[in-house]
C-alpha cells in the first residue's frame, strides 16, 4: 500500500495485490486516516506503518485499533525532538542542542560547534552543515519543504553509528536486534550492517523504555557511539521498522513476524534461522506494475525518485501555516542615527566594553582553576579602529601584531613596544632594523626562528620572551612547525640545540570557530605537550604559554575558560608561568554595525525582497556568519525575526545577498533604515570599495 503509483516498491513481484491510496494534498486528514483504519479491515489485515508521518497520522485519529500496530500518542510524546524523555530512559547522551526558528542565532551555535552541525526538521531530515551558505539553504529547505518554522541545531558527534530495531505489543518487547552500519551513502543511509542480540543492559533499558511508553509496533534507536570517548549519543528513535528491518531477520531475528504473530495469535510460516550476522542492500530492476507517465513537463525531466509517498505535503498539512516573525522591540543598539549618511558602520562603546570584561572574566576563570595568571593581546588585524584599540590598551590589553604595519599603529594608538606581541610568518616583513622592543616574538617556522634568533642575538631586536608557533599535529594548519614530522622536529631541534637566547614561549592558534570547542582543546594540548618536550630536550625552560584567538563573538565565557584551563591543565606538574590568548574576533565582531537604507521594496514569487544600499563590500564576511538585522521604526529599533524575506546589496553581484529567511514587515519602505548587527570583526578589517 502507498500513496502514487511512482513508488518503486509497489511493483516488487512478492506482493498480489496493491493499494494506491489518494495523495495527501486532495484528501481530508480524518478521512484519510479512516479509510486506512477500513481498509485494513476490509482486507482482514493488520497495518504496520512505514512511514513516520503516517504513524503520527494515525495514532491521532484511530490510536485504538487494534488492526493498527503503531505506537500510542503518549509514545510520540516520548520520542519528540531532541528527544530527552527517551534518552533518559534509554540510558544515552543527547548531543548539544537547540531549537531555533531565527537564521542568526542558528548561525552563532553553528559556530560554536565550530561548524560541525546538523539540521533537524520536527519530523524528517537531518542535513550536515560546514558553513553559512549551507545552513541558510537547510533552514530554507525545511521550511519549504516540510513547513517546519522551527529547526533542531544539533552539534556533530563524531563517531561510528548503530541501531537498536525492536518491536513491541502494549509495552512489551517482542524482540530486538543491534546493528552497528558498516557502509553508509553520501546521506549516511544505511548500505551495510553487522547484527547481533544487544547486551543484556540495553535489552533491559529498551523494555523499560517500551514498557514506559506503552509501545506497539516497530521501532528504530539510531545512535552514534563518539570515537574519543565511546559515550553512546541518542541521534532519535523512529515510531516504525527501519529500512534495514529484513538484515535482522537475515541475522535470525524476523521483528515484522513477531510483531504480527502477537496481533494476530497467527504463527509465522517460516521459521527464524540465522543465515548470517551482516547484510548488504542491493539495488535491482524488476518489472514496472505501472504505466510510468512520461507526459509533458516529465518528458524533459523525470521526477526525483523522492519522497513519492508525498511525505512533505503531509507535514506541511500538519503544520501551522508559516508567516513571517513581527519585529520585536529592542534596546538602543547604537548612538544616534539621524542624518548619517549610508551605508556607514557604527561603534557600540557599550558592547566593546562588555566584551573587554568578558574576557577579563575568562582569564580570572582560568587562574582560579590553574593558578596560571593570563593577559590578552588584542590581534590588531581583526579590526584595527584605532577606537579599537585604545580601549583595549585602556582594559590592559597587550597588541598582537603580524606585520610591521600593524605594529607601528599599535605604537601610534599609544602602545609600548613591550605591549606589542609579534605573530605571524611576515612579522620581519619592511622590518626597519630596530633596535625594536617587543613583549614576545613567535616564530612561524624553523627558518623564522632562526631569523628572529639572528636579530635578537645581534641586539636589533629585544624580545621579553622569545617562542615558537606549533601547528595542530599533522599538517591540518599552514601556520606553525609541524612536530609530527620528524624532518621538521629534527630541524627545529638543531636550532633551539644551537641557540644562545632562551627560547621559553609556545603558541598554538587554530579558530575553534573552525574546528569546535573539543577538537580545539585536543589539538591545543597534544601540540603543546610535544612542543614543551622539544624545549625541555634542548635545555630550554618553558615560561610562556599563547593560546591564541579565533573564538566566536559570544561563545559562552565560562566554555572558553574551561578549553583555556584544560590545555593548560594538560601540562601537568610543571604549567607554565605565564599565559597570553589573543582573542580578535572574540572582542570585536559584535561591537559593531552597518547601517544601510532601503533603496527598493518588492513582492514577488511570494517573497518579500529589500534591497539596501550596503553590499557585500561592507559585509566582505559573508560565509562565516548571518547577521541579526534591526529596523528603525518612528526613531526606535526593531529586530527583524524570522521569515521567507530577503536582503539584497546594492551591488550587481549574484552572491551580494545580505540576508535570506528574515521576516521583513508589511510597512518597510523604501528610506527605512537598517542595521547589520556583529560586523565588526573581519567584516570590519576586510571591507573594501567595489567600483568607484
Ligand atoms: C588572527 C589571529 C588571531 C585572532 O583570531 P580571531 O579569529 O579574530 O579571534 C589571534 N592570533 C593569531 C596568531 C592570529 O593570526
Amino acid at each position: 500500500m502507498d500513496y502514487s503509483t511512482a513508488s518503486t516498491g509497489l511493483s516488487s513481484p512478492v506482493f498480489d495485490h496493491v493499494h494506491v491510496l489518494s495523495s495527501w494534498d486532495t484528501v481530508e486528514l480524518s478521512a484519510a486516516a479512516a479509510d486506512l483504519a477500513a481498509l485494513a479491515a476490509r482486507c482482514e489485515a493488520v497495518l504496520i506503518p512505514g512511514l513516520d508521518l503516517e504513524a503520527e497520522l494515525l495514532a491521532g485519529w484511530a490510536a485504538d485499533d487494534p488492526r493498527l500496530l503503531l505506537p500510542p500518542p503518549q509514545a510520540f510524546a516520548a520520542i519528540g525532538k531532541p528527544g530527552a524523555v527517551a534518552a533518559a530512559a534509554l540510558g544515552l547522551a543527547l548531543p548539544r542542542s537547540r531549537v531555533v526558528a531565527d537564521a542568526a542565532e542558528a548561525s552563532a551555535f553553528a559556530a560554536s560547534t565550530g561548524w560541525r552541525a546538523w539540521v533537524k526538521g520536527s519530523r524528517y531530515e537531518a542535513i550536515a552543515v560546514r558553513d553559512r551558505l549551507q545552513l541558510t539553504a537547510a533552514l530554507d529547505r525545511v521550511r519549504t519543504i516540510w513547513g517546519d518554522t522551527e529547526v533542531l541545531l544539533q552539534e556533530h558527534v563524531e563517531g561510528a553509528e548503530e541501531s537498536l530495531v525492536f518491536a513491541a505489543a502494549a509495552g512489551e518487547l517482542l524482540g530486538a536486534a543491534w546493528m552497528g552500519k558498516t557502509m553508509v551513502t553520501v546521506e549516511g543511509k544505511t548500505w551495510a550492517g553487522r547484527v547481533r542480540e544487544p547486551a543484556a543492559a540495553e535489552r533491559e533499558r529498551l523494555a523499560r523504555f517500551v514498557a514506559l511508553t506503552g509501545w506497539t509496533g516497530g521501532g528504530e534507536v539510531e545512535m552514534v557511539r563518539e570515537a574519543a570517548t565511546g559515550v553512546r549519543y541518542l541521534i532519535e528513535v523512529n515510531p516504525r521498522f527501519p529500512a534495514w528491518v529484513h538484515g535482522a531477520a537475515i541475522a535470525g531475528v524476523n521483528l515484522p513476524a513477531r510483531l504480527v504473530s502477537a496481533a494476530t495469535g497467527l504463527s509465522p510460516e517460516v521459521e527464524e534461522k540465522a543465515e548470517r550476522s551482516g547484510f548488504v542492500r542491493v539495488v535491482l530492476e524488476v518489472p514496472a506494475r505501472f504505466e510510468q507517465a512520461t507526459e509533458g513537463r516529465d518528458r524533459e525531466r523525470p521526477p526525483a525518485a523522492k519522497h513519492p509517498s508525498a511525505m512533505p505535503v503531509l507535514s506541511r498539512r500538519r503544520s501551522a501555516p508559516s508567516q513571517d516573525a513581527a519585529p520585536e522591540p529592542a534596546a538602543m543598539p547604537v548612538g544616534e542615527v539621524d542624518g548619517v549618511l549610508t551605508p556607514h558602520r557604527l561603534l557600540s562603546a557599550k558592547a566593546l566594553t562588555e566584551s573587554l570584561a568578558d574576557i577579563a572574566t575568562v582569564l580570572t576563570a582560568v587562574q582560579e582553576e590553574t593558578g596560571v595568571e593570563g593577559r590578552f593581546a588584542y590581534s590588531v588585524k581583526t579590526n584595527p579602529d584605532a577606537r579599537v584599540l585604545a580601549a583595549v590598551r585602556r582594559a590592559g590589553g597587550l597588541a598582537e601584531a603580524i606585520s610591521q604595519d600593524e605594529a607601528a599603529r599599535a605604537l601610534r594608538a599609544g602602545f609600548r613596544p613591550d605591549q606589542l606581541v609579534l605573530n605571524g610568518p611576515a612579522k620581519w616583513w619592511r622590518f626597519p632594523g630596530g633596535p625594536a622592543d617587543y613583549r614576545a616574538v613567535f616564530a612561524d617556522s624553523v627558518a623564522d626562528l632562526q631569523r628572529s634568533l639572528d636579530l635578537v642575538e645581534s641586539g636589533a631586536v629585544r624580545a621579553g620572551a622569545l617562542g615558537v608557533r606549533v601547528a595542530p599535529l599533522g599538517g591540518r594548519s599552514r601556520f606553525g612547525v609541524d612536530l609530527s614530522d620528524r624532518s621538521e622536529f629534527q630541524a627545529l631541534m638543531r636550532v633551539l640545540r644551537r641557540a644562545r637566547t632562551p627560547v621559553t614561549g609556545v603558541h598554538f592558534h587554530h579558530a575553534a570557530s573552525r574546528i569546535g570547542a573539543a577538537a580545539w582543546v585536543h589539538q591545543a594540548a597534544s601540540a603543546v605537550d610535544l612542543a614543551r618536550t622539544a624545549l625541555d630536550r634542548a635545555g630550554h625552560p618553558h615560561e610562556l604559554l599563547d593560546l591564541g584567538g579565533g573564538w566566536p563573538s559570544g561563545f559562552p565565557v565560562a566554555e572558553y575558560a574551561a578549553a583555556l584551563s584544560e590545555v593548560v591543565g594538560s601540562t601537568g606538574s610543571a604549567p607554565p608561568l605565564a599565559l597570553l590568548v589573543e582573542p580578535g574576533k572574540f572582542l570585536v565582531e559584535r561591537c559593531m554595525s552597518v547601517l544601510a537604507e532601503v533603496i527598493e521594496v518588492s513582492r514577488a514569487r511570494g517573497r518579500v525582497t529589500a534591497v539596501v544600499d550596503a553590499s557585500v563590500a561592507e559585509l566582505p564576511d559573508w560565509l562565516s556568519q548571518v547577521h541579526p538585522v534591526m529596523w528603525r521604526r518612528d526613531g526606535r529599533w526593531f529586530r527583524l525575526g524570522p521569515g521567507a524575506g530577503r536582503l539584497h546589496g546594492r551591488l550587481c553581484m549574484e552572491h551580494d545577498v545580505l540576508r535570506e529567511a528574515v521576516g521583513l514587515p508589511p510597512e518597510l519602505a523604501r528610506g527605512d533604515r537598517l542595521l547589520f548587527c556583529n560586523a565588526g570583526a573581519y567584516d570590519a578589517s576586510m571591507s573594501y570599495r567595489f567600483g568607484v
